[in-house]
């Protein structure tokens, strides 16, 4: 050894700190409420060299993955792209764009994430009318009516199109149509939903829609499509305010993602995360949109099937189910869910979801989302599941 060195490791620091390890990621099978399972395909692409995010060759790539968001979105709307950032980023973007201090918003609750709207209105500066439905039902129309009739005054409509946090899906053509009605935008969150089961933006006039990578595309998390209608990007434009967000303001994020050579520097995209997105994207055009919803469907009845084979029962009513996140109550008996939860991870590589806020210890959540939804991963996870339990 050196003397140089000896004096390195002298140092009561460098001694103390460990050598460094690479990280190695287990083997798993997502089947929580996300991320869900990626794709060899997609980690390959993200796998590629970094380049600039102002490289032709980029700027190219940006212009497909908007086009292919477009399809998938079921869209036209000029301003369709990617957030940088998770589902949640989706969200305050499309509240912060929308809403100025003082406006009035009708936000549906029927479980966790719309709990989390009414709070990203809230720090909007906004009055929050809540219309509330129990947790693992869809959202009531009648209630919206009712609520956007006593508040002529207000300026949108925000609810979840499914519901991950319980498992159910409400009639996200049937609450726009009320909100047309009344004259109000929506804010609507389809972070589970696209990909999964059908969400059309133009057939049901949808205004702000945000959604996530990691649920039914299968991309890793960290990036949130988005979608506003000319209605809403007109709304943005005659602001009296200006956003309060600089990062999500998107009269200036979309001369970044607009504009062909013109391009403006705003932030730096996520290059690799990018190419993901875009593999994952064409695995979804591959198969075809409409046969991903009938595959989501199918892999869902084979799951619940064998769910209720095993004397289990699920939280949501069948009619108002997603099937892509499956609520199955926890059965009698077991004292120590999570201790079953950790043993499915470490005895069989499977990751399911916990129950949250009211549902907390009482149910599961079984994801079937994107390359998730498979009869494979039915089989897996089944077969787990009789195991730990004894059956
Ligand atoms: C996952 C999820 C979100 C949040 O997305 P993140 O990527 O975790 O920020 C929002 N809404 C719904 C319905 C979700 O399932």
């Amino acid at each position: 050894m050196t003397q140089q060195q000896n004096q390195f490791m002298s140092t009561p620091a460098a001694e103390a700190a460990p050598a460094p390890v690479s990280f190695v990621a287990p083997r798993r099978t997502l089947m929580g409420p996300g991320p869900s399972d990626v794709h060899p395909r997609v980690l390959a692409a993200m796998a590629q060299p970094t380049i600039g995010h102002l490289d032709p060759a980029f700027v190219g790539l940006m212009d497909t993955i908007k086009q292919q968001l477009r399809r998938v979105f079921r869209t036209q709307n000029e301003l369709t792209m990617p957030v940088s950032g998770p589902g949640s980023v989706g969200m305050e973007a499309c509240f912060v764009n929308i809403l100025e201090p003082g406006d009035t918003i009708v936000v549906c609750e029927n479980g966790v994430f719309g709990g989390r709207m009414k709070q990203v209105a809230q720090r909007c500066g906004a009055k929050v009318v809540a219309v509330d439905d129990p947790w693992g039902r869809a959202i009531d129309p009648a209630k919206v009516d009712a609520a956007l009739t006593q508040h002529p005054d207000a300026k949108a409509l925000a609810f979840v199109h499914a519901e991950t946090s319980t498992g159910a899906l409400s009639d996200a053509a049937t609450l726009a149509e009320i909100a047309r009605k009344h004259g109000v935008l929506t804010i609507v969150d389809a972070v589970t939903s696209l990909g999964g089961v059908p969400l059309e933006v133009d057939a049901w006039q949808l205004d702000a829609v945000y959604s996530g990578t990691q649920k039914c595309l299968s991309a890793p998390p960290g990036l949130s499509p988005v979608t506003f209608s000319a209605r809403a990007v007109e709304v943005a434009k005659q602001r009296k305010t200006p956003v309060q967000s600089w990062f999500m303001d998107i009269n200036l994020v979309t001369g970044y993602w607009s504009g062909g050579a013109k391009r403006a520097y705003h932030h730096t995209a996520p290059v690799n995360a990018l190419y993901g997105l875009h593999e994952a994207l064409c695995l979804v055009e591959e198969e075809g949109l409409e046969n991903a919803w009938a595959r989501h469907r199918r892999v869902h009845e084979q799951l619940v099937a064998g769910l209720e084979g095993l004397g289990l029962k699920m939280l949501v009513p069948a009619a108002e189910r997603i099937p892509q996140l499956n609520a199955v109550m926890i059965p009698d008996g077991v004292s120590d869910e999570a201790a079953l939860r950790s043993r499915l991870l470490t005895e069989f590589g499977l990751e399911i979801g916990a129950g949250l806020g009211e549902f907390a210890g009482k149910v599961w959540r079984i994801g079937l989302m994107g390359q998730s939804c498979t009869e494979a991963h039915v089989q897996r996870c089944l077969d787990a599941l009789k195991s730990v339990l004894g059956r």
